[in-house]
C-alpha cells in the first residue's frame, strides 16, 4: 500500500528529478564553482562537527545550536549562477499543476489548519490587512488562506517565473517576482504576516534575509514558519539520505534552539514551536524497503509494515518534537 509520502510524492517524479540534477550538478562543479566557509547560519556559531557529506557537498553540525548548514557553499554569485542555470523551476513548473489537488488537500490546507489556530491562540484577530508569503510558489497556500478570508491584502515573493501565470489568479495579491533581499519595499512593507513555508533552507544569508523579514513586520507582526528541523527523525537516521537534502539547494536545517537564537538576531522572539511532520516513518518505510536485506535498518521494511504502527510511532516522534518539520511562530518586539 502506498505510504502518505508516496502519494504526494509520487516514486517516479522523484527519480526523475534526481537524474536532471545528479547531470546538472556534476556537470556545474566540473567548472570548480568559488565556494565559501561560513559560520552556524542561525546563532553565529563557530564550532561544529561534520554531520554527513552528501555528493561532495559538506554538512556540518553546530556544537552549540545543533542547527546543520553546508559550508564550504558556493559563493553568492555562484548560487545566483547555479539557481539560473539548474533544471528543477522547470520541473516543478511541469509537474506540480497535476499534483494540485493532492497538494492543497494533504499539505496546505491541513497547514493552514494548524497555523491558523496557533496564530488565533497567539492573539492574532483575521483578517489582518496584510499577508506576506516569501517562496509563494504555485500560489496553493494563498489560495487555501484567502478562502478563510485571513487577510485584506496579499504579497506573493516568488522569482520563479514560471510561478506567475498560476499567481496572478490570486485576487487582491501583489506579486514580487525577485529573491526577498531585492524586493521592492513599499510593496512588502508593514506586513502584519509574514509565512515562509520551506523557505530558510535556501537563501545564502540568513542574516540578510531575516533582516529584511524583520524590516518588513510592522511592530508585534508574526512570522509563521514552517521547515526541515535538524533534529527530526528522518535527517537524523537517514542524513544526506533524507528526503529532500538536496546539495547546494539545502544550504541550512534549523534546530529549534537555532531559530530562537536566529530570531533574537533580529528582534523576533520565539513564542511558539510545534510539530508539522507527518511523514518521517513513512519516509523510513520507503527508504528501508529499498535496502538489501543484510543492511541494519532493512529490518524497519517488516517492521513498519503496519500502517497503524507507522501512525502510532509518528504520533510519538510528534509529542516530542522530533519530527523532520516544524512549525515556528516568531513575534516583532517593540525594542
Ligand atoms: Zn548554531
Amino acid at each position: 500500500m502506498n505510504s502518505f509520502f508516496e502519494k504526494t510524492k509520487p516514486k517516479e517524479t522523484l527519480l526523475r528529478f534526481d537524474k536532471a540534477f545528479s547531470a546538472f550538478l556534476s556537470n556545474f562543479m566540473a567548472d570548480n564553482p568559488e565556494m565559501v566557509e561560513v559560520h552556524c547560519p542561525f546563532c553565529e556559531g563557530e564550532a561544529f562537527f561534520e554531520a554527513f557529506i552528501l555528493e561532495n557537498c559538506r554538512y556540518l553540525r553546530c556544537k552549540t545550536c545543533e542547527s546543520l548548514y553546508n559550508s564550504p557553499r558556493l559563493s553568492k554569485k555562484e548560487l545566483n549562477n547555479f539557481y539560473s542555470k539548474q533544471p528543477i523551476e522547470n520541473f516543478y513548473s511541469e509537474s506540480l499543476p497535476s499534483l494540485r489537488e493532492r497538494r492543497i488537500q494533504f499539505i496546505m490546507q491541513p497547514r493552514w489548519n494548524i497555523l491558523s489556530n496557533k496564530l488565533i491562540n497567539n492573539g492574532v484577530t483575521f483578517p489582518v490587512d496584510k499577508v506576506m508569503e516569501v517562496g509563494a510558489g504555485l500560489g496553493y497556500f494563498i489560495e487555501v488562506m484567502q478562502k478563510d478570508n485571513a487577510a485584506r491584502r496579499y504579497v506573493a515573493v516568488e522569482p520563479a517565473k514560471a510561478s506567475h501565470p498560476y499567481l496572478q489568479c490570486l485576487p487582491n495579491t501583489d506579486i514580487v517576482s525577485t529573491v526577498l533581499e531585492e524586493a521592492p519595499a513599499d510593496i512588502c512593507c508593514e506586513s502584519n504576516l509574514i509565512f515562509l513555508n520551506s523557505v530558510i533552507e535556501h537563501p545564502f544569508s540568513l542574516k540578510s534575509f531575516f533582516d529584511k523579514i524583520s524590516h518588513y513586520l510592522k511592530p508585534e507582526g508574526i512570522v509563521a514558519i514552517v521547515d526541515m528541523h535538524s533534529g527530526g527523525f528522518d535527517i537524523e537516521i537517514l542524513k544526506g539520505e533524507a528526503q529532500n537534502v538536496n546539495p547546494h539547494l539545502i544550504l541550512q536545517i534549523g534546530s529549534i534552539e537555532g531559530l530562537r537564537q536566529l530570531g533574537k538576531l533580529h528582534n523576533l522572539d520565539l513564542i511558539d514551536t510545534f510539530s508539522m511532520g507527518e511523514m518521517d516513518i513513512d519516509i523510513l518505510y520507503s527508504y528501508s524497503r529499498n535496502l538489501p536485506l543484510n543492511h541494519p535498518l532493512s529490518g524497519f521494511s517488516r517492521l513498519l509494515e503496519k500502517s497503524a504502527l507507522r501512525k502510532d510511532i509518528q504520533a510519538v516522534l510528534k509529542k516530542h518534537l522530533a519530527t523532520g518539520y516544524n512549525g515556528y511562530i516568531l513575534q516583532k518586539n517593540l525594542k
